[in-house]
């Protein structure tokens, strides 16, 4: 086991609860690791972890500790059933768990924010301030335990519009977990290493998560889901709508109006959106051209009868042929 395998055996944890590493477990850790975790604060001592694998027994089977004493003079014992009494050390009862918050504070200086974390969700949310991007600033969080069933309680503290860079421990939530823009959604587990004193985060990747989650964004239509964003969907849908004119009604326009410019102006006013002059010059021309137009006002509705006939005949030889 590497120190990087422990570091991601921590972060795997810190989106999880109750984990804890008694002394069995972490010495299996590299020297010195549990000592360089302990010190930057991404694991903390346990107030209350009375367990302790037994030293006379080969499968180092974990017992309830029993002090006898105040510290510093207490004692510990556990009971074993081959040696039963056997005293441990307070070492070897000394339980650890993750420090999500001393989490937070390593992934603010790796990322070389200059403000403190800012806890928003108890144990679970921290807005950890702004970073500079290439368009701007975006709110950079960390947010623990996504896979939870509260988790879309957590996420509703974070902004719809999907510019924020969310980072968790280790797991990516479902995209449908978002309210409206699915942010970048960073898993520390991916893209950290440990330097001995502290977290080094890969900068490039950082950046591939984001332009990705934007342009994944912007393929959905870049429109949120919330009821804002329906609104909105709703509104463009209707312009759509309006701005749809068939060529009759362009080029019926353009015969009273003689002239493209004209046209276009009075549909606008008629539809309450704009009507380029090229939207008539096109229609126009599509029907054959000025002269065209005006020389058989019916010349158009004809043509299409035609076409209309010519598309219909292949499907009727086939309805024929079943
Ligand atoms: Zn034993």
């Amino acid at each position: 086991m590497t120190t990087d395998d422990v570091l991601r055996l921590l972060l795997a944890c810190a989106d999880d609860t109750g984990r804890v590493f008694d002394h069995a477990e972490s010495e299996s850790w590299p020297p010195g690791a549990l000592h360089e975790f302990a010190h930057a604060g991404l694991i903390r001592a346990m107030q209350t972890a009375l367990t302790a694998p037994c030293p006379n027994c080969a499968d180092r089977h974990i017992e309830a500790v029993t002090p006898v004493g105040n510290p510093p003079d207490a004692r510990y014992f556990i009971w074993c059933p081959e040696s039963l009494r056997v005293e441990v050390t307070a070492e070897m009862c000394r339980g650890w768990e993750v420090d999500r918050e001393g989490l937070a504070c390593l992934v603010s200086s790796a990322l070389g924010l200059t403000t403190a974390p800012r806890e928003v969700v108890a144990d679970r949310l921290w807005r950890l301030g702004r970073g500079r991007w290439r368009d701007g600033t975006r709110e950079v969080v960390l947010a623990a335990r996504l896979a939870e069933d509260d988790a879309s309680v957590i996420v509703c503290h974070i902004g719809t519009g999907g510019r924020t860079v969310v980072f968790t421990p280790h797991g990516v939530p479902d995209v449908r977990i978002w309210p409206g823009r699915a942010p970048a959604v960073i898993s520390l587990s991916s893209i950290a290493v440990w330097t001995g004193t502290a977290l080094a985060l890969d900068a490039s990747a950082i950046l591939e998560h984001v332009v990705e989650a934007d342009r994944q964004a912007e393929q959905a239509g870049g429109v949120p889901l919330d009821a804002r964003g329906k609104r909105l969907v709703r509104t463009q849908v209707k312009a759509e709508i309006k701005g749809l004119f068939k060529d009759d009604d362009l080029i019926a326009a353009y015969r009273v109006h003689l002239s493209y410019t004209k046209a276009a102006e009075a549909l606008s006013k008629e539809r309450g959106t704009k009507v380029s002059r090229d939207k008539v010059s096109r229609a126009v021309k599509r029907a054959g051209g000025p002269k065209a137009v005006l020389r058989n006002d019916d010349s158009g509705s004809v043509a299409r009868s035609v076409a209309s006939q010519r598309r219909d005949r292949p499907k009727k030889i086939d309805q024929y042929r079943k």
